[in-house]
């Protein structure tokens, strides 16, 4: 069932070892039963990627072939592929749940005992191999008339709607972001989506703070010149604000949040920070000021469905996340805008 246009040869960016990539030459393999061959139309960096590139990753090897945010058009499918043709276009999350364990038997399927170590990764390459599993529960024809830029966005988009599906965020409450980077910003963006009264983005760079402040930010605070808990303590008539979202994934940004949030507040700790580092918490804060602490972590497929669904209807302005274009062969010069901060989110076409 092939679409007929398979070359032999195709190109696929692999990280040899810390801060190096090949682009190697790699034969896509025939789907097996279930999977998808899909030719890559476009991939999206993210600071995941960048993590990895500067620190290499417990669960993954060098050599790696990486990237994991993509959207593209079915080239071939395997036996038992009944939903995509040869020739659909797709939009799909690089995991999925196992649907059977402890955990999704629970509802918890973000906790899925497979959902990590089965990931797709591979994703800055011409093609790209869908197992079973994704094909089944997080895969997705992309309406015709969202750009495959946009569709690649439904990973990172559903990690925030989750968060933000735990955190209930209200019409009449004061937000505020810890972090402008490109979670932060969706984050700011679905929350305006919802229609919170107040989103203040705290984050650092005069660029970053421009980003934030076009994206339709109300208040944007450098932290390298303003005490943020200080700043935001005015918010709600001097209570401070209702809901603090952590997305920095820095210990700094985690003991800030904490000290932001008003009596009775929420933190979302959606950053995650390096393996072995701890916070402190005040006790008497935690207990007499009735702080709800959260740390979503990853996405259901619920969280799946409703990012591709706020995708497909195009309200959030989540293409403005996206500000770099580069060609998979430039893939070195995207690490490098990326540690610079000079872009939040790079469009890598094959
Ligand atoms: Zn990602
Ligand atoms: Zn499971």
């Amino acid at each position: 069932m092939s679409a007929g246009s398979i070359p032999c040869a195709s190109r696929q960016a692999v990280l040899v070892d810390l801060r190096r990539f090949e682009l190697r030459d790699f034969t896509p393999p025939h789907p097996g039963p279930g999977e998808i061959l899909l030719q890559v139309k476009c991939a999206l960096s993210c600071g995941t990627d960048l993590k990895f590139y500067r620190r290499g990753h417990p669960l993954f090897k060098f050599p790696m072939p990486f990237g994991h945010e993509f959207s593209g058009v079915v080239a071939e499918v395997g036996c038992g592929v009944e939903n995509f043709r040869p020739g659909d276009e797709l939009m799909a999350a690089p995991t999925a749940p196992c649907g059977a364990c402890f955990f999704c038997r629970r509802g918890q399927e973000n906790l899925c005992v497979q959902v990590i170590d089965t990931m797709v990764m591979g994703a800055y390459a011409d093609f790209l191999l869908l197992p079973a599993h994704v094909v089944a529960r997080n895969a997705f024809r992309k309406p015709p008339g969202l750009p495959f830029e946009e569709a690649a966005l439904l990973e990172p988009l559903a990690c925030v709607v989750h968060a933000q599906a735990i955190a209930a965020p209200q019409s009449f409450e004061s937000c505020l972001i810890l972090g402008a980077g490109a979670f932060g910003l969706l984050h700011a963006l679905l929350l305006r989506h919802t229609g919170v009264r107040r989103v203040v983005i705290a984050g650092r760079g005069a660029t970053r703070l421009r980003w934030a402040a076009e994206l339709g930010a109300d208040e944007v605070i450098d932290i390298a010149r303003a005490d943020v808990a200080q700043q935001v303590a005015t918010l709600n008539g001097g209570y401070g604000p209702d809901l603090v979202i952590e997305a920095t994934g820095q210990v700094s940004g985690w003991d800030s949040a904490l000290l932001c949030a008003r009596r009775g507040g929420r933190v979302i700790f959606f950053g995650g920070c390096a393996a072995g580092t701890t916070v402190q918490l005040d006790t008497r804060r935690m207990h007499y000021d009735s702080l709800t602490l959260l740390a979503p972590f990853h996405f259901r497929p619920a969280d799946v469905r409703r990012a591709r669904d706020l995708l497909a209807q195009r309200q959030l302005g989540a293409e403005r996340i996206i500000n770099g274009h580069r060609r998979l062969s430039d893939l070195p010069e995207v690490f490098d805008l990326l540690e610079r901060g000079e872009v939040l989110k790079c469009a890598i076409t094959p």
